[in-house]
């Protein structure tokens, strides 16, 4: 009655969600359950203690006794549920949000990274806010509208251009875009001898390098003389690891192109080949 997925190899996989939603199943399910932190044992190594009581590899480290029978943990290996583990489905961890993805320990790690029940973090700094992608889009254009574009082809253009005149000493601009059904945080800042040009795909990571994005500089004196550098989009990550990766240009080149102490660029997010 346990048997919800048989896989192509005609192995047998045990989903322990529905394990969970029977009545005899759910004393069965506990057991894949550490009974510390009360999460399902996903990684391994599982130890016991010398009376036979598991416990999950984070939460072994932080006792001296075991929490049940106050027996002292050692080494030893629960190597039956390790074996067991390798053969049952995990629900993913966003199921609470209404994912019904069910997969291998290590399958159900690669889904939760890309997940669409994911909750997204709003890309702006000193907000707390979080929810699904439709509620932080709706929560940045009612919040953050001053910070906020939406590009007018909402998920159809081919591209997306954001003209900025910015003064070359105090270059710093931090923008969302609404685009292509996406969220995009923009950030250009001027790192002592550098300018620097970032954007990152808030949430789901999975279609990334399907959008690329531009930064050109202008001479507006010669609008035939331009500087122009293409990256792929970047992951949502810390300022000061995003800009290891983003477009960069010297001060020293960018001078030659202000006029006024004014240097203007384009910003423009479109999708990849
Ligand atoms: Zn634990
Ligand atoms: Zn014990
Ligand atoms: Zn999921
Ligand atoms: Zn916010």
């Amino acid at each position: 009655m346990f048997i919800s997925r048989v896989d192509e190899c005609d192995a047998v996989s045990v989903d322990l969600l529905s394990l969970q939603q029977t009545v005899k199943g759910e004393e069965c399910y506990t057991f894949f359950e550490c009974p510390v932190c009360k999460k399902l044992y996903r990684n391994l190594p599982i130890y016991q203690c010398q009376s036979g009581h598991s416990i999950c590899n984070t939460c072994k480290p932080r006792l001296e006794k075991c929490p049940t029978c106050r027996a002292p943990f050692g080494m030893t290996r629960n190597y039956s549920l390790e074996g067991l583990t390798a053969g049952v489905s995990y629900p993913c961890i966003y199921h609470d949000l209404g994912c019904m993805m069910s997969l291998s320990p290590a399958e159900i790690s690669r889904h939760e990274a890309v997940c669409p029940y994911k909750p997204y973090n709003c890309p702006l700094p000193q907000c707390t806010m979080s929810g699904s992608h439709d509620i932080i889009t709706n929560h940045l254009q009612e919040f953050h509208s001053d910070h906020v574009v939406v590009s007018d082809s909402h998920g159809y253009a081919e591209s997306f251009r954001l003209e900025q005149h910015s003064l070359y000493n105090h270059i710093f601009d931090r923008k969302v875009l609404l685009a292509f059904d996406h969220i995009f945080r923009l950030t250009c800042k001027r790192v002592s001898d550098y300018c620097m040009w970032a954007a990152e795909a808030i949430g789901v990571q999975s279609e990334l390098k399907n959008f690329v994005y531009e930064v050109s500089i202008i001479d507006v004196r010669r609008p035939e003389k331009r500087l122009i550098r293409t990256d792929y989009c970047l992951n949502e990550m810390p300022e000061e690891d995003l800009f290891k990766k983003c477009i960069m240009f010297p001060n020293s080149i960018l001078s030659s192109y202000s006029s006024h102490g004014m240097v203007s660029y384009h910003f423009k997010i479109k999708k990849g080949v």
